[in-house]
């Protein structure tokens, strides 16, 4: 085994996080954990992955779940199409009879990436593929001071034919896991453990002085801010809800009615907006009880700028299509975006 390896596997030995997903060949319990640690840190990870499995316990079982329990199984987690594809994959196995036990069949699943698949095929099935995320881009740009773009595609082939080049093929598992660790617990991507790195004597980045401009990315992702009006309307003990549809974020979650405008907009010029005159006709009768709240919410590409407005409306509602009442009582049973599900929390203990 190269030398590197070596030192890597006896660092590994010594530091490895005791993580459920460690200890199972499961590959359903693998491919659920990395999807959730793909967006979210491994604490928080770990209670999302123990409520998953319990909720969804076998990859049958996910399948023939209804899509809204699988969404607000994963409320609050964001990417919610990675809940969307999971489900739709889960459908695909159960369809095939069994969990695909190769590299390229796992690549086929729907939202299945070149990394999520070499990591169910080397921690489940011991196939001999490197798996190439964030980590282990960082750690091997760095041992190898690699300074083309980690984000060009001359980056990423670099830095995984470098990763496969490394891989002992009969512990592909332990090799995969052991990078990654490592660049999760030691080289870091701020403040790295440099001093008391095994891989110090060899790490051309440190060599040079250029730790902390490596890995190097080509372009930063623009990101784009949107200004969300929502009405928080309610009515005897219910509030109006939507459910998304289209292409957009937070698709099939429930949000409250939305105004979305170009720039954020105050009280005065929302009375004024074309969809709250809507509203209106709609909601004739209602008491304006003012401005509730404001949240701004960073998402990848987006920073999000809510406002909240709450409206008690008096008599009947009748629910335009898309729309629906529901009792404050049953609204946990409800997959709602981290935006709206933070002001209803802050708002109050009503549900
Ligand atoms: S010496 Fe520093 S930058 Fe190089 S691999 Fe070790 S921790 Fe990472």
């Amino acid at each position: 085994m190269d030398d590197i390896c070596c030192r890597l596997f006896a660092w590994y030995d010594m530091h490895k996080r005791d993580l459920p997903w460690r200890s199972t060949r499961n590959p359903y319990y693998i491919w659920i954990s990395e999807v959730i640690l793909q967006q979210t840190r491994v604490a928080q990870g770990y209670a999302y992955f123990v409520r998953f499995i319990a909720l969804f316990p076998t990859v049958e079982a996910l399948a023939d779940a209804p899509e809204d329990a699988v969404m607000r199984a994963w409320q609050g987690l964001g990417y919610y199409s990675r809940a969307r594809n999971l489900h739709a994959a889960a459908k695909q196995i159960v369809k095939l009879g069994r969990f695909p036990d190769t590299y390229e069949a796992i690549r086929q699943l729907k939202g299945v990436g070149d990394y999520t698949a070499a990591a169910i095929a080397s921690f489940a099935f011991d196939e001999p593929k490197a798996a190439v995320d964030g980590n282990v881009c960082r750690v091997w740009s760095r041992v190898f001071g690699i300074d083309c773009p980690i984000d060009s595609v001359r980056g990423k082939r670099v830095v995984a034919e470098i990763a496969q080049e490394l891989l002992p093929d009969s512990q592909a598992a332990k090799y995969n896991q052991a990078v990654m660790e490592f660049g999760a617990l030691q080289c870091t991507p701020h403040s790295p453990s440099c001093v008391d790195c095994p891989l110090a004597d060899k790490c051309v980045a440190l060599a040079e002085g250029k730790v902390d401009m490596l890995p190097s990315k080509s372009h930063k992702t623009k990101v784009i801010p949107r200004y969300l009006t929502y009405l928080y309307m309610h009515n005897a003990g219910s509030l109006l809800l939507h459910k998304r549809t289209g292409n957009d974020i937070w698709q099939n979650l429930y949000e409250l009615p939305l105004i979305e405008t170009d720039v954020a907009i105050d009280a005065d010029k929302l009375f004024l907006h074309p969809d709250f005159l809507a509203w209106k006709k709609i909601v004739p009768h209602y008491t304006y009880k003012g401005f509730t709240g404001g949240i701004k919410h960073v998402l990848s590409h987006r920073v999000l700028h809510a406002t909240f407005h709450e409206l008690e409306v008096w008599g009947e509602l009748s629910c335009p299509d898309g729309y629906v009442m529901v009792p404050f009582s049953e609204l946990s049973h409800y997959a709602l975006p981290r935006l709206v599900e933070r002001y209803m929390q802050e708002k109050s203990g009503q549900w």
